[in-house]
């Protein structure tokens, strides 16, 4: 099985993989945690250049740079770890580049779609969490925060990145499962209605 988390920066995606992976080891799944873009050592330093090199960077580079890095991560970890019986959580995937380039870039869903359609073809989640948190909470969660390349382009870019989630989720949501959650819940009610859905398709797996 593979899980994906999506939302804006600060919406309390890397917490819920977490706070998910414990919840279902302690049930006996083996488990693998990831995230994008990074797991690799190319990867990771794609990784570096798209959030740590602050220089003014063209939007399609930007776009090929992340998938260079989950061409990386997908072959080398997620495909392997799954075939090897992980249920694989990953903190983003290829929605990321859709809602971020798509929406937040204004490059246009579709356009980005098609790019992702490479992805697509080896490997869609079974499931995608989309952590919705109210802009200002998040302006309040990153006010200590040292920030990276992307979350230095401040709430306006982040408003058109959420559109594109939403944008995304309307037209996506025949063919995949996404859930919304609202990410102003408290940390562990956002965990419990996680953990109750993979819980479900798990035992639907089996059953
Ligand atoms: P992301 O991975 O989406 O960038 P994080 O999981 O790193 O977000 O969370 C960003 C910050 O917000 C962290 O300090 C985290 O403890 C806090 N946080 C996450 N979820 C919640 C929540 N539901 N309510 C309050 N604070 C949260």
């Amino acid at each position: 099985m593979f899980i994906t988390f999506e939302g804006i920066d600060g919406s309390g995606k890397s917490t819920q993989c977490q706070l998910l992976r414990d919840g279902l080891e302690s049930k006996g799944f083996k488990i693998f945690v990831t995230r994008e873009p990074g797991g690799t050592k190319i990867a990771e330093a794609i990784r570096n250049i798209l959030l740590h090199i602050h220089e003014p960077i063209e939007a399609m580079t930007e776009v090929f740079l992340y998938c260079a890095a989950r061409n990386e991560h997908l072959e080398k970890i997620i495909l392997p770890k799954l075939a090897e019986g992980y249920i694989v959580i990953s903190d983003r995937f290829f929605d990321s580049t859709i809602a971020y380039q798509g929406g937040g870039r204004g490059l246009g869903i579709n356009r980005m779609k098609e790019i992702n359609n490479i992805f697509i073809k080896k490997a869609t989640p079974d499931l995608t969490f989309f952590i919705d948190a109210d802009i200002s909470t998040i302006e309040k969660r990153m006010e200590n925060k040292e920030l990276d390349r992307i979350e230095k382009e401040g709430m306006q870019f982040m408003e058109k990145v959420r559109q594109g989630y939403l944008d995304l989720i309307e037209s996506a949501k025949e063919y995949r499962e996404f859930m919304t959650i609202d990410g102003d819940l408290e940390i562990n009610e956002i965990n419990e209605i996680v953990l109750k859905r993979v819980e479900e398709l798990l035992e639907n797996e089996r059953g």
